[in-house]
C-alpha cells in the first residue's frame, strides 16, 4: 500500500514539474513515506531523521531571536503516510528538522503545501522570521483524482487500490487508525484506472487494500471485481493481496479457480495458532475455521499457492499458545510465511497488556517457526528466500 502511496505521491509532484531522483544530497524536497505497522519501522525513520537534523543544524542561521530563521538552502523535509497520522505535529517537537507532516488521507494536499512553503519569502527585511511547519492530517477520504494520474514505477506492472482504510480493529493493529475506518473506490473508477494503465502498456496489476475480501459497492462485491476484472480486455495477468480469513468464502475459491488471468496465490494472514490469542486479537476466526479455509482453498484451487503472516510474542502468549502457532504451521504447510514479533502499537487495544513475553523468548519463538517454515518451504521445493 505504501508503495503505491509513493507512486500516486511521485505523480503528483511531476505533474508539477517535479523530477523523482534517488538519493537525498542534491534533493529539494525529501519524503518519508512511513509504516506505522511495527515498532521497527518506526524506528529506522526516527533515526534517518536524526541524521538528517544533524547534517542540516550547521548550516541553518539562528540569529538573535529565539526561533531559528529557516535556512532556504536546505531541502524541505515532509513526514506523509501513517507515522504522520499517528504522531500529527508531535513529530515537529521530535524532529525540527520536518517542515511538513501529512497523514494518509490527505496526500492530494502536498503539492500545494510544498508550493507554500517554498514560496515564503525568508529575507532578512521581511516579517517571516521563523520556520513555517505545515501539517493536514484530518482529511476523511481521498478526492478520486489522485489515483488518476498515470504514474507507475514499474513498466509491467500497477498497484491499484480497491479499498483504503480498515474497520476490522484487530487489537494489536494501528490500521484503523493511522488509515482510517474502510473506504471502498467505485468499482467503475477502479476498471478506469486499470484500463488507463493498460493504456500505457502495463500487462499485469495487483489489487490492493488493507483487506481485499470485505470490497463492496452497491452490488458488487469482490469476487463480482475479479469477475469484471478477468473480462477487461488487454490485461494478461492480475493477483491481489491482502485476504481476512473470516471474509474469506468458498465463493472467492472458485471464482478463483476459474479466472484464467487470476494467479492462483492466496495470502491469508492467520497471525497465530491458538485460539485463545486469536480471540484476544479480535481476528473472528477459530484455527478450525481457518484451517477448514486451507483445506478447501486447496481443494478447490488447483496447485495454488498459500502464504501467511504470523505474529509470536503476544501479550500472555504462553509456551502453550506458541506449541499450537507451532503445530498450526506444521497443518497448513504454507508455501512463506512472514513471522513477525509482537510489538505494542499507539493507540491500540492490546497497548493496555504487559507486553510480557522477554525479547529473548519473542526472539526464541520467531527463529523456531521461521526454521520450521523453511524446512516446509524446502521440501516443497521453494528454493529462494520466503520468510523472514
Ligand atoms: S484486518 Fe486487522 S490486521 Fe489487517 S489492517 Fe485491518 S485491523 Fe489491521
Amino acid at each position: 500500500m505504501n508503495i503505491r502511496d509513493s507512486e500516486v505521491v511521485s505523480g503528483l509532484l511531476r505533474a508539477m514539474n517535479c523530477e523523482l531522483i534517488t538519493g537525498s544530497d542534491t534533493a529539494d524536497v525529501i519524503l518519508f513515506n512511513t509504516c506505522s505497522v511495527r515498532q521497527h519501522a518506526e524506528d529506522k525513520v526516527w533515526s534517518e531523521l536524526g541524521r538528517l537534523s544533524k547534517r542540516h543544524s550547521q548550516s541553518r542561521a539562528v540569529g538573535n531571536t529565539p526561533y531559528a530563521k529557516r535556512n532556504t538552502k536546505r531541502p524541505l523535509i515532509g513526514v506523509i503516510g501513517c507515522m504522520a497520522q499517528t504522531y500529527k505535529d508531535g513529530i515537529f517537537r521530535r524532529a525540527p528538522v520536518v517542515d511538513f507532516v501529512v497523514g494518509p488521507s490527505d496526500i492530494a494536499k502536498i503539492p500545494g503545501i510544498i508550493k507554500k512553503l517554498s514560496t515564503i519569502d525568508y529575507r532578512p527585511s521581511t516579517q517571516v522570521i521563523f520556520e513555517r511547519k505545515l501539517w493536514e492530517t484530518d482529511g476523511q477520504t481521498r478526492p478520486e483524482e489522485i489515483y488518476r494520474n498515470g504514474f507507475y514505477e514499474d513498466e509491467n506492472h500497477a498497484y491499484v487500490v480497491i479499498s483504503e482504510g480498515c474497520s476490522n480493529f484487530c487489537s494489536y493493529c494501528v490500521v484503523p487508525y493511522a488509515r482510517g475506518p474502510l473506504h471502498n473506490r467505485a468499482h467503475k473508477d477502479i476498471l478506469d484506472e486499470i484500463r488507463l494503465a493498460l493504456d500505457k502498456g502495463i500487462a499485469a496489476i495487483t489489487l490492493l487494500g488493507q483487506n481485499v475480501n470485505a470490497y463492496a459497492d452497491k452490488d458488487v462485491n469482490f469476487v463480482t471485481l475479479i469477475e469484471l476484472v478477468n473480462s477487461i480486455k488487454g490485461l494478461k495477468e492480475f493477483s491481489f493481496v491482502t485476504s481476512h480469513p473470516k471474509d474469506t468464502s468458498i465463493e472467492l475459491f472458485k471464482a478463483m479457480s476459474k479466472l484464467d488471468k487470476l494467479k492462483k496465490y492466496l495470502h491469508l494472514p492467520v497471525q497465530s495458532g491458538s485460539d485463545r490469542i486469536l480471540k484476544l486479537m479480535n481476528r473472528g476466526y477459530t484455527t478450525k475455521d481457518y484451517l477448514d479455509l486451507v483445506e478447501n482453498y486447496r481443494t478447490i484451487v488447483k496447485a495454488g499457492t498459500l502464504t501467511t503472516d504470523i505474529m509470536v510474542g503476544f501479550p500472555s502468549e504462553t509456551k502453550a499458545d506458541f506449541k499450537d502457532v507451532y503445530e498450526l504451521v506444521k497443518k497448513a504447510q504454507f508455501d512463506a510465511a512472514y513471522i513477525f514479533k509482537y510489538s505494542p502499537r499507539p493507540h491500540t487495544h492490546a497497548l493496555q497488556w504487559p507486553d510480557d513475553v522477554p525479547t529473548q523468548e519473542k526472539a526464541r519463538r520467531h527463529r523456531i517457526i521461521l526454521d520450521l517454515q523453511r524446512e516446509i518451504s524446502r521440501n516443497k521445493g521453494i528454493r529462494k528466500k520466503v520468510t523472514q
